[in-house]
């Protein structure tokens, strides 16, 4: 008969999958317990009552409509649009949009706990949501009242799907030195190019897309809007990730790609700035995204030593786990703090926000990613299994350290605020 070892001693394969059941049953991401709330690692700590509020609507429904399905969407690679529009009932479309064309009219911050709310349920639902919001953002703040008027409601109830295209094949960290072109023609822009690892490529009805009117470098770059269906407009194969499987990411192709000049978003040669001022939010969105992945490892991690029995006691009563529990919550508080000090800063228009958010987005998604992977660790080998989400949060919020700029740059951006003379 099939065994495998537990605990140093072999047991029957029977015995031992009545026991996996077990343990699947208690640790399974809908029953969870929410065990650290009002603990020092509870993300309502040091909110008001409004932004509490917030959090639990966007907590139950991660609870509800997408922890429940999260491990499907990763295996079968399912975009959930009837569960993300469900999102966007509550506001959570475009949380930080002007409520003048439908946006939520909510500050940066509440954004950051919400979306941390909502990647308990599904890290990488979450983290499309967040790039959607980004891009709505970006129409809403930059874009005129004609564009506004026509997009933001649709974005806001989530009827368009957004995607942000910034990154090139030949043009990744480097994104100023980005090739697609738009040349004018008439009342027209003709778009040539490619874009890589577009999140949503595909999937979304609209692309914000950045590419090259003018003299090479960051002053020569506009932002355009591109509808899908657009004759031009080509998607290349969905690409096999690690993790973030709940959304495609797509080359998107421009070929001869028409679109009318009135889809420019602000200005000509403004379309730089206005990426960078998107990832801006769209960092502290994802490191939020990493806050609520690591949030749920944790309390799993925490209920599985409860209930888990090795050498006669729970994993609970070891003081090396206990410790090391003690360092993931210490980590997530960490992480939790700067992310809503960037958050803040950003909200305020402090002058060292691009710093602060950056040193969020480096500092949280990599102490986050760690605690998913101490949780992984303190699952033993049943954490590398698949039935248990702590691998898919781990898997899911790694890519945070490499996207909307990887930490290498996050990094870069830091020291260049430290050693700018002023
Ligand atoms: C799943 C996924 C989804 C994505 N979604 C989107 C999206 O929706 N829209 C979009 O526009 N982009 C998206 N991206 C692209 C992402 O933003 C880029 O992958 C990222 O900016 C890095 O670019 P690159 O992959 O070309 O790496 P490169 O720029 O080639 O970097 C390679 C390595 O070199 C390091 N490096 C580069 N320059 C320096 C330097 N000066 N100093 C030190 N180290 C350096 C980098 O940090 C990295 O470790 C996505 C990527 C992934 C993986």
């Amino acid at each position: 008969m099939a065994t495998f070892a537990s605990g140093g001693r072999c047991i029957s394969r029977p015995f031992a999958q009545a026991l996996l059941n077990t343990l699947r049953q208690q640790t399974r991401p809908t029953s969870r317990r929410f065990l650290l709330t009002a603990s020092c690692a509870d993300p309502a700590n040091g909110l008001g009552e409004e932004q509490r509020q917030i959090q639990k609507m966007a907590l139950d429904f991660a609870a509800k409509e997408l922890a429940p399905n999260m491990q499907e969407w990763d295996e079968k690679e399912i975009f959930p649009v009837e569960t993300m529009r469900k999102a966007a009932q509550l506001g959570f479309g475009a949380v930080y949009c002007d409520e003048k064309f439908g946006g939520t009219g909510l500050s940066r911050l509440d954004a950051s706990v919400i979306f941390e709310a909502l990647a308990t349920g599904c890290c990488s639902t979450t983290a499309y949501i967040s790039i959607h919001n980004m891009c709505a953002w970006m129409v809403d703040h930059f874009g005129n009242d004609e564009l506004r008027s026509q997009w933001v409601p649709r974005l806001a109830s989530m009827d368009t799907f957004s995607s942000y295209c910034l990154t090139e094949p030949g043009a990744g960290s480097d994104a100023a030195s980005l090739s697609t072109t738009a040349r004018k023609d008439g009342s027209h822009y003709v778009i040539n190019g490619s874009k890589a690892f577009i999140s949503g490529g595909g999937e979304s009805d609209l692309y914000v897309v950045m590419c090259r009117t003018g003299q090479a470098g960051p002053a020569g770059v506009s932002c355009i809007l591109v509808e899908k269906g657009t004759p031009g407009l080509s998607f290349a194969k969905k690409e096999k990730k690690l993790g973030w499987n709940s959304h495609p990411a797509r080359i998107v192709n421009f070929d001869d790609c028409r679109v009318p000049v009135t889809n420019l978003v602000g200005e000509e040669g403004q379309g730089f700035s206005i990426a960078m001022k998107g990832l801006n939010g769209g960092r502290i969105n994802v490191a939020s995204s990493s806050l609520g992945a690591a949030y749920a490892a944790l309390e799993q991690a925490r209920d599985y030593m409860k209930i888990r029995k090795q050498f006669g006691k729970s994993l609970e009563n070891f003081q090396y786990l206990q410790f090391r529990l003690a360092e993931m919550a210490t980590q997530l508080v960490a992480s939790r703090l700067i992310v809503r000090n960037a958050a803040v800063a950003l909200d305020s228009q402090d002058p060292n926000a691009v710093a602060l958010c950056s040193m969020a987005k480096l500092f949280a998604t990599e102490e986050c990613f760690k605690i998913c992977n101490s949780a992984m660790q303190i699952f033993g080998g049943y954490g590398y299994l698949k039935d248990y989400p702590v691998q898919q949060y781990m898997r899911d919020c790694r890519v945070h350290c490499i996207l909307e700029g990887t930490n290498e740059i996050m990094r870069m951006l830091v020291s260049r605020d430290l050693l700018t003379e002023r």
